[in-house]
């Protein structure tokens, strides 16, 4: 098995080329694996393309011209996809059908992260290491400024603080990427607060997805009606002060706005760190006992994050986005 970056990570072996999350077009003869739906993973493409089936329904969900030719994967289920070259995909716990994949041929194995959350929230299962000869690992939050508290008690604090308001009269917005986090909030909303929340176009397109996929959720489209929830959901990038200034006084209520995020910006809102990735200790944490020889370090901080690898670990590491040729 041999490996090269070049604005993404593929794997060769035999006569096969496999592109993991690429983001540009490729040749007819080449193989792409997806990890998850985010948009910042996946191009548009008419080449063979392999992901699981519930990061295929969301991309479906999304694209206006399918121009994929899909395979799909079933989480834990190892393929060959050629002689003595094996796949398994293996839960990312970062959104909705996100997989890690797991490379093996006789030599070596290559465990490629994807975007990683190994906590286990309210919708997902967090990602379990694996032992790995090799570890390509995302490096989002690879920076020991970022360190979030433990779900639980972001989930109950949270709790106190809407239960509250929502008994002072107040109208609560919460803001998430539309993807991923906002049906994490309706999940919360229904379960800790019994409260079904209204949503903008695109988490809810999203959310009827997470449904198909059992995942249960209660909400409600927002369209010229919103007086029939207390709770309205919007996407991250829509949410600033105007906005919320003009709801008020749509509503003739006092407004409560929450974003929630692992970068440090708030839009005017009060910040509530809750990410779909791994903090910096996570990861580091997920290295050790992934145990492997190599570590590749992709998106985000990768250089901060090899390194620290190197220093706290003792592991071979290195940043794959300054290479940019083959390994
Ligand atoms: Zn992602
Ligand atoms: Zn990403």
């Amino acid at each position: 098995m041999k490996f090269e970056y070049s604005s993404f990570f593929s794997i060769l072996k035999d006569n096969l080329k496999i592109n993991l999350d690429q983001t540009k077009v490729c040749s007819q003869d080449e193989y792409s694996f997806i990890t998850h739906a985010h948009s910042d993973h996946v191009c548009n493409t008419s080449q063979k393309t392999f992901a699981t089936k519930e990061t295929i329904d969301l991309l479906n969900g999304r694209l206006i011209k399918n121009k994929f030719d899909f395979h799909e994967l079933r989480f834990n289920q190892k393929i060959e996809l050629s002689n003595n070259f094996f796949l398994t995909p293996l839960n990312a716990g970062h959104i909705l059908g996100s997989s890690m994949f797991l490379f093996e041929d006789e030599n070596t194995s290559l465990l490629y992260t994807g975007d990683l959350n190994t906590e286990t929230s309210l919708l997902l299962k967090g990602a379990k290491p694996i032992n790995a000869d090799i570890l390509v690992i995302d490096s989002t939050f690879g920076r020991e400024e970022f360190s979030f508290p433990k779900r639980s008690i972001t989930y109950d604090l949270l709790y106190h603080t809407l239960k509250k308001e929502l008994s002072e009269n107040k109208f609560i917005v919460l803001a998430g990427y539309t993807l991923g986090k906002n049906q994490e909030l309706i999940s919360f909303l229904n379960k800790y607060l019994d409260v079904v929340p209204l949503v903008d176009k695109e988490t809810h397109k999203y959310s009827e997805i997470y449904n198909k996929n059992n995942s249960n959720l209660k909400f409600k489209l927002l369209d010229h009606n919103i007086h029939s929830s207390d709770v309205l959901i919007m996407p991250l990038s829509l949410i600033n002060h105007n906005l919320i200034k003009s709801l008020e006084q749509q509503i003739y209520k006092k407004i409560s706005s929450y974003v929630f995020t692992g970068w440090k910006y708030s839009r005017g809102s009060t910040l509530v760190p809750l990410s779909d990735h791994c903090d910096f200790e996570s990861s580091l944490d997920f290295v050790n006992k992934v145990n492997p020889k190599q570590v590749y370090t992709i998106h985000g901080f990768t250089k901060d994050f090899s390194e620290q690898i190197k220093l706290k670990l003792g592991i071979n590491a290195s940043c794959v986005s300054t290479l940019n040729k083959k390994l």
